[in-house]
């Protein structure tokens, strides 16, 4: 064996030599390693962010993953989405089940769970029992805020994500001690000011910065190299070569934040949950998200041309939109009619990937 290519630092047969790339470097060592395989980490969301932090943190062999995602996987999603491939679109798999048999291909050694669910206020304490860490792979305001209630409520960390077109954010929270994501934003953005990847687009190679910076930080966290933690706002702009860390250190002032300063759990709660109706026989779902304000209806147009089947009509009182196999019809208040299903989990991500938030 040459000088480059050194003994494994354990003996053989305790670690399997897969590691040993990971344990030669110094701040993870034998002891980041077992603290890694004994981690249990939650991640909702298994699209593009979630694909890349599953597959990065079962090669790196964190002992168990439960992964959490509501969605099937379609066509669009293949360009980005690096755990998926042509078989599991035939398949009409759901992304969580198609993500755990790659999982488990990749490394045998992970407890890879797969949960077929929309991570909500009744099931998140449930879904996140045991975990170490909790991760958003989501793409909406909702279930992040929930994800950031119940860390905090729970002093567990947890690591956000978000990204579109070129751009990207990812922070990490540590209840307790820095700024939660409330304190950064304390509402959701309204829906037509924010474009989602449905309707602006994404490139590729987005998500996987995202989710890289993700990965990284709960590795650190999982082996309790709590000092390396990056503590700051990562925002880039990858077409424009900008990137930035933002000290975001300051975000929370006394009095201030609803979540991690009044201590009061509104996502958790369920105060804000976006509630479903299934129109019976209608195939049709109403869906009440928490919304607050007026939605510009001209600029939700404009927004969404470019991927509907038709112009998109709208008035004072009511918005329409063909797209995909749906009908999308909204009201002033935020109210919404999603014609082309009855499965209220369909409805919520057709709304979360072309309404938002
Ligand atoms: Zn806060």
């Amino acid at each position: 064996m040459s000088d480059s290519c050194p003994q494994p630092i354990s003996p053989p047969g305790k670690w399997p030599d897969r590691y040993t790339r990971q344990m030669l470097f110094t701040p993870v060592g034998e002891e980041g390693q077992r603290r890694l395989s004994s981690a249990h980490v939650l991640l909702v969301g298994c699209g593009a962010l979630g694909s890349v932090i599953a597959n990065l943190l079962t090669r790196a062999g964190v002992g168990h993953l439960r992964i959490v995602d509501r969605d099937v996987l379609d066509a669009t999603n293949l360009h980005r989405q690096v755990l998926f491939d042509e078989a599991d679109l035939a398949a009409d798999l759901p992304k969580a089940e198609a993500a755990r048999r790659k999982l488990v291909a990749i490394n045998s050694d992970v407890h890879i769970e797969a949960v077929v669910a929309d991570a909500n206020p009744e099931n998140i304490r449930e879904l996140a029992e045991g975990a170490d860490l909790l991760l958003d792979g989501t793409d909406n305001f909702e279930t992040r805020y929930l994800l950031n209630d119940l860390a905090v409520a729970t002093s567990r960390p947890w690591i956000y994500g978000a990204c579109v077109g070129a751009t990207g954010l990812s922070l990490v929270v540590l209840p307790g001690e820095t700024p939660c994501l409330r304190c950064i934003f304390e509402e959701a953005p309204p829906p037509e000011a924010t474009g989602t990847c449905d309707t602006v687009g994404i490139l590729g190679p987005t998500p996987s910065l995202v989710a890289s910076h993700q990965a990284l930080e709960a590795m650190k966290i999982l082996i309790g190299r709590l000092d390396a933690v990056d503590r700051r706002l990562w925002s880039f702009d990858a077409w424009a070569n900008h990137w930035s860390r933002v000290d975001v250190g300051k975000a929370r002032q006394p009095g201030d934040c609803p979540c991690c300063v009044g201590r009061r759990f509104e996502y958790l709660e369920g105060r804000h949950a976006t509630r479903t109706i299934t129109l019976c026989g209608r195939n049709a779902v109403q869906i009440f998200p928490r919304r607050t304000g007026h939605i510009d209806f001209a600029q939700l147009a404009d927004r969404l041309r470019p991927v509907a089947r038709a112009e998109p009509r709208c008035n004072g009182f009511v918005f329409k939109a063909l797209i995909e196999n749906y009908e999308l019809t909204l009201f002033a208040d935020g109210r919404a009619l999603i014609r082309g299903t009855n499965r209220a989990e369909e409805a919520k991500a057709v709304y979360a990937r072309y309404i938002g938030a």
